[in-house]
């Protein structure tokens, strides 16, 4: 998608899957499907965008459209929250800031151009201490923490190294890796 590069507009399918209208240097434009959990980014003809449109807000159908479209699963969010008594997670994808130094036109978050938001230190140990106490309580072996875009991580410096210090220090004292 080389020659696509100003961002016009984008429609949100259902979480997390979006159709972006893209302008090229000639002026002409072109759709595209972006999901960027799925790690998916397609272009699409104007009436796959306009079947994809009729249908948002419907996470069923867009599993399905998007599914025929790629001749790939994906993972669509679901009302279904009957299992998360059981939910024990020992990973954790902590968001550090919205700020971001570049604008790229393919951000999913429009970091940059939206309000600053940061996450607090405080909130990111609850983190960490929580997957840890679900790593001990399901005897698994460690926790994975990872650091998430939608904004610059590592304008966060500090932070990350206070996570990370926190991390360590709780799982050595619980003989987590
Ligand atoms: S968060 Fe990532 S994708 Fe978004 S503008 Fe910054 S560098 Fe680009």
């Amino acid at each position: 998608m080389p020659d696509l590069i100003e961002r016009d507009a984008e429609e949100q399918l259902v979480p997390g899957i979006f159709v972006l209208k893209l302008e090229r240097p000639d002026g002409t434009e072109g759709d595209v499907l972006f999901a960027p959990t799925a790690d998916l980014i397609l272009p699409i003809t104007p009436a796959q965008a306009a079947m994809l449109s009729e249908h948002s807000g419907n996470p069923s159908v867009t599993k399905l459209l998007v599914e025929a479209l790629t001749h790939s699963t994906i993972d669509t969010p679901h009302d279904d929250i009957s299992d998360l008594a059981s939910y024990s997670p020992t990973s954790v994808a902590l968001m550090l800031t919205t700020t971001c130094q570049l604008r790229c036109t393919y951000c999913y978050a429009d970091a940059g151009n939206t309000p600053s938001k940061h996450l607090a230190e405080s909130v990111a140990l609850r983190a960490i201490d929580f997957i840890i106490g679900n790593a001990i309580a399901t005897q698994r072996p460690g926790v994975i923490v990872h650091f998430h875009g939608a904004g610059e991580p590592t304008l966060r410096q500090t932070l990350i190294e206070t996570v990370l210090d926190y991390s360590r220090a709780q799982c050595a004292t619980n003989k987590l890796v």
